[in-house]
């Protein structure tokens, strides 16, 4: 039996504030006993999160890191900093990083191979845009996204990620994916990688992104292949984030 998650992407958004006051409402409002919930803060406030979720059930990650453990990476993040400020999960190859910053399907395998290393848990972002949607390439897209990844950290490893489902057309756009597309391409991803290895299908927990909303939630959670989701917009609502929890 997959465990839900139920994963809080806040991208770069967010001051000293606004992030006590979310995590005051987050550590007040979300049942984590419905599913795990994971939370995925710009780097500066990772620290914070460190401290006020030490008493807490809820996960805290990093939203990207570098491949190389230390070095002349002006910019960067290494997993090993990560970890010891607490994250258990990075999230990687986001559609934003694949476009705004140039991301390729192997730099994506390269940091997830990284985190899996350092013992901090990948969360893998994939998805196809709208045009490869409308040209009926959706599968064979995320299919070699997840290949990708297979070919570098072999398809056993598969299993010690998270893989996060996010069609980029539904990304903060307010068009969720229905709960049929979600399965629908859920299955085909389970589909694949049970070629390979049928244990590693049935364990390896696929979330849906896209923005996701309290309203929408419950009827995709409900789905077999869905295993919760990751939320941007709505994870910087206290009470929209816990009815999404509250629905896994
Ligand atoms: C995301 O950033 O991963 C995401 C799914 O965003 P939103 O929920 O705003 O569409």
């Amino acid at each position: 039996m997959r465990r839900t998650i139920v994963a809080a992407n806040w991208k770069m958004n967010g001051d000293k504030a606004e992030v006590a006051e979310l995590l005051n409402g987050f550590k007040a409002q979300l049942d984590t006993n419905k599913a795990d919930v994971v939370v995925f803060a710009p780097a500066v406030f990772l620290p914070k999160l460190e401290t006020e979720l030490a008493d807490s059930a809820i996960q805290f990650g990093g939203q990207n890191a570098w491949t190389e453990p230390k070095g002349a990476f002006t910019g960067e993040l290494s997993l090993g900093m990560l970890k010891e400020f607490g994250c258990t999960y990075v999230l990687v190859g986001h559609s934003e990083r694949r476009t705004i910053f140039g991301e390729s399907d192997e730099l994506v395998a390269a940091k997830t191979k990284a985190a899996l290393d350092a013992g901090v848990t990948p969360m893998l972002c994939i998805g196809e845009t709208l045009e490869e949607r409308e040209e009926g390439v959706t599968e064979k897209v995320v299919t070699e996204q997840v290949q990708a990844v297979i070919d570098v950290i072999g398809v056993e490893a598969l299993a010690d990620t998270v893989i996060a489902y996010e069609p980029v057309w539904a990304i903060g756009t307010g068009k969720t994916a229905t709960a049929e597309q979600a399965q629908e391409v859920h299955a085909a991803i389970r589909a694949f990688i049970a070629k390979q290895s049928a244990e590693v299908a049935e364990k390896v927990q696929i979330l849906y992104g896209g923005s996701v909303k309290a309203a929408s939630a419950a009827e995709l959670f409900a789905k077999p292949d869905v295993d919760g989701g990751l939320v941007g917009g709505a994870s910087l609502l206290v009470e929209e984030f816990a009815g999404i929890v509250a629905a896994a």
